[in-house]
């Protein structure tokens, strides 16, 4: 991190006390630890991540926020175990990651991450079962469960080409947290919906998440989504993406949306985003 984390004035260091009730703060959940990921094809190499670290604690909605292109979507596919790092390391409980697991479960951007030939209640059971973990009966359960929780109970026996799109991600919040992973990984889950329907499912996961206190990962290009959807914010430079800043942002939620305090709140954000960095700050390791 370079010296625009001077933003971050109090360092989160309440916020974790309160996110994990008094547990011991020594261990994150996931740390993302110098990690440079990149792209390899014959003849051409295409850095997507430079040297970044962040750790994300147990309950906390940590955003990773950039510009399209900075490598938010590739961090998200390091710490689900799809892409190794090229350089540093992603702990999971203190545990490398080194490829895919049911403790990490990814909600996508597309409305088609449902298959069509099964119902809400069977996309929702189906990971549950296949991960070896329940009976039929039981992920059944678990899916009306996590169903009731998003509020599509009277859909459960519907298919995915009969609902919306707000719909079609609400099952697939649903089915992500049936598998209650260590942490939920979201892309852009809201990018593609309506700006109404888009702030209602803001609001839906904040609720959800006082209910179950999950830990979410959350990429978005979007500053008031990720000043109101989390409570710390990693802010990623354009392309290759490297930690700008890290900020507190669990003072804002739906409600600061129109104040002069959330507005300056995101014009200082696009700053730090955008502007170039005094050159001094381009300090490479
Ligand atoms: P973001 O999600 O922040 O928009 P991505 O992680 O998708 O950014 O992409 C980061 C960089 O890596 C971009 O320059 C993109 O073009 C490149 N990239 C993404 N996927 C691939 C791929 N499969 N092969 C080569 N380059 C890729
Ligand atoms: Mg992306």
């Amino acid at each position: 991190m370079d010296g625009l984390s001077a933003f971050a004035p109090q360092a989160g260091a309440d916020e974790k006390n309160e996110t994990v009730g008094g547990a011991a703060l020594s261990a994150p959940l996931l740390s993302v630890e110098n990690v440079t990921l990149e792209y390899r094809a014959p003849g051409r190499v295409v850095r997507a991540t430079q040297n970044v670290s962040f750790d994300v604690w147990e309950a906390d909605r940590f955003v990773l926020l950039g510009a399209s292109g900075c490598g938010k979507s590739t961090l998200l596919k390091a710490v689900g175990g799809f892409i190794a790092p090229r350089e540093g390391q992603i702990l999971l409980d203190g545990h490398p990651v080194h490829g895919p697991g049911p403790d990490r479960v990814v909600v996508f951007q597309e409305f088609d991450q449902l298959p069509p030939w099964k119902t809400v209640r069977e996309n929702v059971a189906f990971p549950v079962r296949v991960s070896g973990r329940m009976s039929r009966k039981q992920a059944a359960e678990r899916a009306d469960y996590y169903l009731e929780k998003v509020g599509l109970s009277r859909f459960a026996d519907a298919y995915p080409n009969t609902l919306s799109g707000g719909m079609k991600q609400r099952v697939a919040i649903a089915r992500a947290l049936a598998m209650e992973p260590r942490v939920l990984l979201m892309d852009e889950p809201f990018a593609a919906l309506d700006a109404l329907t888009r702030r209602k499912m803001q609001e839906e996961l904040l609720h959800l998440w006082e209910e179950v206190r999950f830990t979410l990962l959350f990429v978005t290009h979007s500053i008031e989504e990720a000043l109101v959807v989390g409570n710390r914010i990693a802010l990623l430079s354009p392309h290759p993406g490297r930690m700008r800043a890290e900020i507190n942002s669990h003072e804002w939620d739906l409600n600061s949306g129109g104040s002069p305090e959330f507005q300056a709140a995101t014009n200082r954000i696009h700053g730090l985003l955008f502007e170039q960095p005094e050159t001094a700050g381009d300090i490479r390791a």
